[in-house]
């Protein structure tokens, strides 16, 4: 697929967009980057989005009061995107109602993505959802409002045009969508900057509470649902301990969970480059991208740290003796 209208034949007239359980900014970005772009340019569509209800930060995004939380009860659109999902039980909502769409289309950038849809379109390569949906769209075709959304996607899973994944094309495309005249350091600010005060809070404790494992070459911290109910916060709260974690010296791995059920634990890992935290994730059911993955896993803390810990120890040694 080159462009976007390639898949708007004229027999499509219904088109549902949707995004990954527990929607992050690259998803919420490409959803509604594709969503508006769709309403905007192809009048005679019915088009709906569907994904897990957002955090407040990304309700600034034009139309994402349209956005349906809820599993449709009559759903066979002609065709169904879906945006930044690496496999088909991440679709959330609208996982049961799937394979009742008439033609599925994937958009996105997990290397751990094998293709689950009729039509795949899967870049690596690229930084965020967001910046694959924009290569597919017409720039001169783009609004302000949808730039402002595919612009907070890529910051989002660029952490601001810092992580690996950032290329110069990377910088080039938000060149672009600066160029529509988006409050591009308003939306750094206040999407990806700002903090509440109990996430610094809950941050501040993760870390005061972390351990260090081989060397300090591996760190350890999370939260148990007991400290999430006291503070009040939810796993979107959460979002970018894992990233502090990281930066710490010394530090190729950084693990994060949180207690996401009766000794359940969604982790989070992130990598420095030695070690392919997707491919541990992979293991558990998980994955993501080398230097960023998840799984969720069963059992104690200490079950999650002794069972990711070999797989990490391996890769470390395996680095070192590429050294
Ligand atoms: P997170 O640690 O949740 O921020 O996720 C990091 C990356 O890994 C994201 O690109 C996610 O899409 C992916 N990821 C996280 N959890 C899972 C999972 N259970 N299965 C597959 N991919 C995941
Ligand atoms: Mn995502
Ligand atoms: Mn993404």
């Amino acid at each position: 697929m080159k462009k976007i209208a390639e898949i708007i034949t004229p027999d499509i007239k219904t088109v549902a967009v949707a995004g990954h359980v527990r929607p992050d900014g690259d998803c919420v970005g490409s959803c509604m980057g594709l969503y508006l772009y769709l309403k905007e340019n192809y009048p005679q569509l019915e088009v709906h989005v569907y994904m897990e209800s957002i955090r407040d930060i990304f309700q600034f995004i034009k139309c994402s009061d349209e956005i349906i939380s809820e599993c449709p009860q009559d759903f066979s659109p002609d065709l169904l995107i879906t945006c930044d999902a690496s496999s088909s039980d991440r679709i959330g909502i609208l996982t049961d109602v799937y394979s009742q769409a008439k033609k599925t289309v994937c958009i996105d950038h997990h290397v751990s993505n094998l293709g689950f849809a009729m039509v795949n379109h899967v870049v690596p390569e690229s930084s965020s959802a967001s910046e694959v949906i924009y290569e597919l769209l017409e720039d001169e075709k783009i609004s302000k409002n949808t730039a402002e959304a595919l612009y907070t996607g890529i910051v989002h899973d660029t952490g601001m045009f810092q992580f690996s994944c950032t290329s110069s094309r990377t910088m080039e495309i938000a060149g672009k969508l600066m160029d529509k005249d988006i409050p591009f350091s308003w939306i750094i600010d206040t999407t990806f900057n700002q903090k509440t005060y109990v996430q610094n809070q809950i941050l501040g404790r993760t870390i005061l509470e972390s351990i260090l494992l081989m060397d300090g070459r591996v760190i350890v911290g999370g939260v148990h649902a007991r400290e999430m109910d006291f503070y009040k916060v939810t796993p979107k709260d959460l979002d970018g301990i894992v990233n502090q974690m990281r930066i710490t010296k010394g530090v190729e791995v950084a693990i994060f969970f949180y207690e996401s059920g009766n000794h359940e634990f969604k982790v989070s890992m992130r990598s420095n480059g030695i070690v392919d935290v997707s491919k541990i994730a992979g293991y558990f059911n998980g994955g993501g991208h080398v230097k960023a993955a998840g799984c969720t896993m069963q059992g104690s803390v200490y079950d999650v740290i002794n069972n990711l810990t070999p797989y990490i120890e391996e890769q470390l040694n395996e680095g070192k003796k590429l050294d």
